[in-house]
């Protein structure tokens, strides 16, 4: 469960990104997040990981508190959470495998990928995520190799491949031929299925109305809508 209690983020230009925000997560919701561009969207997937820093507020991811965490505690808490970016933020030069194992190593033990140390388990794990978003038989290709909605599914596997409670997405289609946004969809709620909750940016809302459990809505900075798909269509 993900409690966010009023999170407020002000950069440090002055800019309100985010404005007193209040929402709870149940485990195994899909929820897509609306809003125009600046909205405060990408500021606040970024906050709950921690990619950006919050200027006050809580957010709880199982009951433990991950605004102001930092240190060993802070990786500990990130490690549940999987992000996946609208630039896909691979290692072009490595492979798809190299990839995932690195997303899993990176949050307990950088120097084991270095050295090549990965654990039967590890690879256990890479595998059956790469698999599972149908890239099976594209596991030793280079990601420079791959076409853009490949490279998403690879940034999915890794995320996946962290064992997370949570996914966070921010726009994963945007860079995406549209036809692509099915499938990615598609693939977030299959894991969704297992019991991940899956909060996704989504500047499309024929998508969000399709595939969200709840649909977040932002406007300058403060949560403006919270309900299920069918609420934000009679509003309209
Ligand atoms: P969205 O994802 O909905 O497009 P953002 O979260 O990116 O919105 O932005 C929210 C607001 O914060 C906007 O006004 C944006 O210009 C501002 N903002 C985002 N990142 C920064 C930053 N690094 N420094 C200053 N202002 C920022
Ligand atoms: P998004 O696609 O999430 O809306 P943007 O394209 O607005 O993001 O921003 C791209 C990058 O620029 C992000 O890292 C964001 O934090 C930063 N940024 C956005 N707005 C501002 C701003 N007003 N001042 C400084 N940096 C910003």
């Amino acid at each position: 469960m993900i409690e966010v209690k009023n999170l407020s983020k002000i950069y440090p230009n002055g800019t309100v990104g985010l404005d007193d925000v209040n929402v709870t997560i149940q485990n195994g919701e899909f929820v897509c997040v609306i809003g125009l561009s600046g909205a405060g969207k990408s500021t606040f997937l970024r906050c709950i990981n921690r990619l950006n820093d919050a200027t006050s507020g809580q957010i709880l991811i199982d009951g433990d508190d991950i605004a102001f965490a930092s240190g060993p505690r802070l990786r500990q808490l990130r490690r549940r959470i999987g992000f996946v970016f609208q630039q896909f933020n691979l290692s072009t030069r490595l492979s798809a495998m190299e990839n995932v194992l690195s997303g899993r190593l990176g949050y307990h033990n950088r120097f084991s990928g270095v050295l090549g140390l990965f654990t039967a388990e590890d690879r256990r794990i890479a595998e059956t995520a790469l698999t599972r978003v149908g890239l099976a038989d594209r596991m030793n290709v280079r990601v420079d190799q791959l076409s853009g909605g490949q490279q998403q599914r690879v940034a999915i596997a890794r995320a996946v491949a962290q064992q997370p409670t949570l996914i966070l997405a921010d726009e994963p289609m945007a860079s995406l031929d549209p036809k692509l946004s099915n499938v990615i969809m598609g693939i977030l709620k299959e894991f969704n299925k297992d019991g991940i909750s899956v909060l996704v940016n989504i500047h499309v809302l024929e998508l969000a109305l399709q595939y969200a459990d709840r649909i977040l809505g932002f406007n300058k900075g403060k949560l403006v809508f919270d309900g299920p798909p069918s609420a934000l269509s009679q509003d309209e």
